[in-house]
């Protein structure tokens, strides 16, 4: 069995959003959720540390993070239409982005052969000079700017398997060659990126893997997509780590979805991308945790995802 960090902390509670369908309980059901089941006992516990500046620098412009600093920090309002912010938030995404650096640390120093951060605000929309669609920072684009850029890995992939397209993710390596981003989302769909013909430019052209899939798609549809279009990018980028924007809003279950995946399909599709980790990187995965609504079949998708990635 392979050894996975879960990394997990309170503070990601302090991110106040009311009755948002991106509020506390997902994270906090989850981890409930996971402290119950035989799978906890064999988790390492991780505690994540903040980001720092530089960290969150390297994909984010310093303006953006200046002004984020600026509210004053008993105001709530909003970053853009979807997206709260509060007294808690900020403090809430430094350590988000941070377990994502955390992760790659430990699994650098061979602490753990993988991990899953279940944090939130999500990322994977957060443009370098904006927030948007419920994300503040962009956890794994900055895990994996990391991971490539301050830690010596140079080649990682990113799989993005979020029901929506992770436009920030996207954004921020369009012309990276070191950094594969593949993301299977459905389409026509927010937040409107994420064709085909998205490919990546310059250096970074054929670095864009983009899959968009039709609405109601279910296991076969994203089973096939992974074995024919996004794994055999991961095998020929040859990264030294992959890293999963795991959103889990494609459950048939979820008020915003709209695609037909159960939890056994987060497994067979976490399982697809561990295989091909022993293949090309040693089996290092990072894993976070971007969308899911459902509170019940979040829980149950994420046990079936750290499941898998035990294996
Ligand atoms: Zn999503």
């Amino acid at each position: 069995m392979a050894n996975v960090a879960l990394l997990y902390d309170e503070v990601y509670l302090k991110h106040d959003t009311g009755a948002h369908p991106e509020r506390s309980v997902r994270v906090k059901h989850s981890y409930d959720h996971l402290r119950a089941r035989p799978i906890y006992g064999s988790l390492t516990d991780l505690k994540p540390r903040p980001a720092t500046d530089d960290e969150i620098l390297l994909v984010h412009e310093r303006r953006y993070f200046d002004y984020l600093r600026s509210i004053p920090s008993d105001e709530a309002g909003a970053l853009d239409p979807d997206t709260m912010f509060g007294p808690g938030s900020l403090e809430a995404a430094i350590l988000a982005a941070g377990a994502v650096t955390t992760a790659v640390d430990n699994i650098i120093s061979g602490a753990c052969d993988r991990a899953f951060c279940l944090v939130r605000p999500p990322g994977h929309h957060a443009l370098p000079d904006r927030a948007m669609g419920f994300c503040i920072f962009n956890n794994v684009a900055i895990g994996a700017a990391y991971a490539a850029r301050s830690r010596g890995l140079k080649r990682t992939a990113i799989i993005d398997f979020d029901v929506h397209h992770g436009n920030g993710t996207q954004d921020m390596f369009y012309g990276d060659e070191d950094v594969l981003y593949c993301s299977l989302h459905k389409w026509p769909f927010y937040p409107g990126t994420g064709s085909s013909d998205e490919t990546g430019r310059g250096k970074g052209q054929g670095k864009t893997v983009n899959v968009p899939l039709p609405s109601g798609t279910g296991q076969a549809g994203y089973l096939d997509a992974l074995a024919d279009i996004v794994l055999p990018a991961v095998r020929e980028h040859r990264p030294a780590i992959i890293f999963l924007s795991a959103g889990f809003d494609a459950h048939e279950a979820d008020p915003i979805g709209g695609m037909d995946l159960n939890e056994d399909s987060f497994d067979e599709l976490t399982g697809a991308i561990v295989e091909t980790a022993r293949e090309v990187c040693d089996g290092k995965i990072v894993s976070a945790l971007e969308g899911g609504y459902n509170i019940e079949a979040l829980g149950a998708s994420i046990h079936a995802h750290i499941t898998a990635l035990s294996k």
